[in-house]
């Protein structure tokens, strides 16, 4: 009996002949990321600082560096510390260091742990961001915004005066424990 010879179980199954291109989805992995500009993240801190630089917080001017503002109140036992950050514009920033600066002299002298370390303290980092804000350019603000108001310099507010009672009875202190040493 010859049966003719079907390879039966070879039999070609018609249909998917694009079975094995299915794959074509996984070129998918190769693509590359939208935009691509991932290196982007790597480029760190930018030659150009001042374009880089967020705004002045106060007013969008586009020129502004950060830097911590400080203020300090010490009456008796009672001590609060305040501080403001940046990023702040020329102007808004000193506008910001004579606030809290003149604060800081007129409520910061009340207690003995403010007199000695803590105003001093308070009053020195003022400076520095003083120094800080006051090398920037001036840059504008934003249209429709306005510069914080910077008021007349510490100096020239009489109640910043008020320091010079404690600061006079600290080296009235200091002299009269120097002199009694002696
Ligand atoms: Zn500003």
């Amino acid at each position: 009996m010859t049966t003719p010879h079907h390879p039966a179980g070879h039999t070609p199954v018609p249909g998917n002949p694009y079975s094995h291109n299915a794959g074509g989805g996984g070129e998918a992995a190769y693509a590359p990321a939208p935009g691509g500009h991932a290196p982007s993240a790597y480029a760190g801190p930018a030659p150009a600082a001042g374009q880089a630089s967020p705004p002045c917080r106060a007013c969008g001017a586009r020129i502004a560096v950060n830097f911590k503002v400080r203020a300090h109140m010490g009456i008796l036992i009672m001590m609060k510390f305040e501080h403001l950050d940046g990023p702040f514009c020329r102007a808004c920033g000193i506008a910001v260091v004579r606030q809290m600066t003149f604060r800081t002299l007129f409520l910061g002298w009340w207690g003995p742990l403010s007199l000695v370390i803590l105003n001093p303290f308070t009053l020195v980092w003022n400076l520095t961001a003083y120094l800080k804000y006051s090398k920037l350019p001036p840059s504008a603000p934003l249209p429709g915004r306005a510069h914080l108001d910077t008021g007349p310099p510490v100096l020239r507010r009489p109640l910043s005066y008020v320091a010079l009672i404690p600061l006079a009875w600290a080296i009235w202190v200091v002299t009269q424990i120097v002199t009694h040493e002696m």
